[in-house]
């Protein structure tokens, strides 16, 4: 659970949509010597090609989580995930039977797989779920004043489940789990599923472990190679910084858990928002987006709100230069705002020329600019405050994509040159490993004047619940992927102040040492 996340989802959808669909498909087809080959028939980059009309911003997503998910599959296989479904279903249905049969309780819907939703009788949600906690040590999800709902899985004991019928019935019984009622037959699926022969082989824990390993073996990592990526830095991820994700206390914890049980959670992730909020220059941070194109769309939307509450409806446009990361022009369409590309010159550099068009152009309507720095070609825009300068005096807001914060930390900052908004992806420049397409985390910073518009969670506190200007949750955990966030906050706190720009500065010199051996290279 994690407080949250990282979490998967997924959707499905029929053959005459899948074209339609983001992320990556992958599909098998044949290779050059007619062995099955498995090929990416349509991936996330399309975002490059397709820009604001791509089908989705993501980039970064959930594939760690998905392989794991998938290997949970793999390790149980069709017999075993229908036993486990027999359980949560028997379980949940002795449950409901006891409540029916030995409360005044109703239950409010009718047919069950996992969970119940019950109206109390004769006590109050608030008085339910205390005893459910100081006498059992069950946290229980409060729908309103006079109902609660919970939800069983495979991992619930024999104890578990006599522990909630005394809680729902007040009565003692010893309950048996050795007879559980029958997965009904109407329900139950009769084709074939699952029939690739990968969840037939490993049902054993070294099976499975060979297995996995096999599968490691054929990647390169940290542990063979650097990870050779472009203007986006990837850190070394510390066993020091990595070990303590794994602890239960964060690993296990719900995220509407009450807030006495998440002190530690929330010390962690105040202070973080305040050391990245530092870092950046700006007054406030969210930490629920969970990536940074998600990242961009939440700072759009804050952008948005903000003009909306100004009165500034008409501010629709947002100027991207052309060299921006794909997810930009895919998550400006998304917040609803419409593109207007700005040139480049042929070293890379904004065309400040072009730009100046472009904004006295657009004046009137002009939302923001997106703008990356130092840019997607790893160059510090020599004219970055000018640019910065031309958008606000038109009445723009300035976002700032801040996935090459590494060459910034400790140097300079966004709020140093004048955005008002940047992200930061914490699986670049703060140490969270990249899994291979994610989990990430995306947090937004923003200057004095946006951080009442910073997202609200409707069910859980966040750091700015009550602010009426919030826009929406961008995700459904209030702090997003909380429990990689450790990570970040042991890198921050082991680094020290002291030492980033010093980390900043060999990145900075590494790079100008390869771009010199090249350079000479190139000249001999
Ligand atoms: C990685 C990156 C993004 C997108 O971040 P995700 O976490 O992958 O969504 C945006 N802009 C730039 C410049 C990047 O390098």
């Amino acid at each position: 659970m994690g407080f949250g996340g990282p979490h998967a989802a997924f959707f499905a959808v029929t053959q005459k949509l899948q074209r339609k669909m983001p992320g990556r498909l992958v599909g098998v087809s044949k290779d050059r010597l007619g062995n099955q080959a498995l090929r990416l028939a349509l991936q996330t980059r399309e975002q490059h090609i397709k820009r604001e009309k791509a089908t989705s911003n993501i980039c970064t997503a959930q594939a760690l989580l998905a392989n794991i998910v998938a290997n949970y599959a793999v390790y149980h296989g069709v017999d075993g995930l229908r036993n486990i479904s027999r359980k949560v279903f028997g379980s949940t249905s002795i449950l409901a039977g006891e409540i029916l049969a030995n409360s005044k309780h109703e239950i409010l819907n009718k047919t069950w797989f996992d969970t119940l939703s019950v109206k109390l009788s004769g006590e109050t949600s608030d008085s339910f779920l205390e005893k459910a906690v100081s006498q059992f040590g069950i946290n229980i999800f409060k729908v309103d004043e006079s109902t609660v709902q919970l939800s069983l899985d495979e991992t619930v004991t024999k104890e578990d489940l006599s522990a909630l019928v005394e809680l729902f019935t007040g009565e003692k019984k010893e309950i048996n789990t050795d007879d559980l009622p029958e997965f009904p037959e109407e329900w139950t699926r009769k084709d074939s599923i699952l029939t690739n022969p990968v969840f037939n082989k490993y049902h054993s824990e070294t099976a499975m472990l060979r297995y996995l390993y096999s599968l490691q073996q054929k990647d390169i990592s940290l542990a063979t190679s650097m990870i050779p990526l472009g203007s986006c830095t990837m850190k070394l991820n510390a066993t020091t910084e990595m070990i303590p994700i794994t602890w239960p206390e964060f690993a296990n914890l719900h995220p509407f858990a009450p807030r006495d049980q998440a002190q530690g959670y929330l010390e962690l992730i105040t202070e973080l928002e305040q050391d990245l909020a530092e870092i950046t220059g700006f007054a406030k941070t969210t930490l629920m987006p969970n990536s940074g194109a998600q990242g961009e769309y939440t700072g759009l939307s804050v952008i948005r709100q903000y003009l909306e509450h100004k009165g500034e409806t008409s501010r629709n446009i947002v100027l991207i230069p052309v060299s921006a990361h794909g997810t930009n022009p895919a998550s400006a369409a998304m917040a609803g705002l419409k593109v207007v590309p700005v040139k480049c010159l042929s070293n890379g550099n904004l065309d400040l020329a072009d730009l100046k068009v472009k904004v006295e152009k657009h004046a009137e309507n002009l939302a923001a600019i997106m703008i990356t720095y130092p840019s997607t070609y790893g160059l510090f825009e020599p004219t970055i405050r000018t640019a910065v300068e031309l958008v606000h005096t038109a009445g723009g807001q300035v976002y700032m994509d801040g996935a090459n914060m590494n060459a910034q930390v400790g140097l300079t900052s966004p709020g140093d040159l004048g955005a008002d908004v940047c992200h930061l992806n914490l699986h670049k420049t703060f140490a969270i490993p990249h899994g291979g397409g994610g989990p990430g985390v995306g947090p937004i910073c923003v200057a004095e004047h946006l951080k009442d518009f910073l997202p609200k969670h409707p069910v859980a506190e966040t750091t700015n619940a009550s602010i009426e200007t919030a826009i929406n949750p961008v995700s459904a955990a209030p702090f997003g992927s909380a429990s990689v966030l450790p990570i970040s906050y042991a890198y921050i706190k082991m680094l020290g102040g002291n030492n980033f720009p010093y980390a900043s500065v060999m990145a900075i010199l590494n790079a100008n040492y390869m771009i010199t051996v090249l350079m000479n290279s190139l000249l001999t």
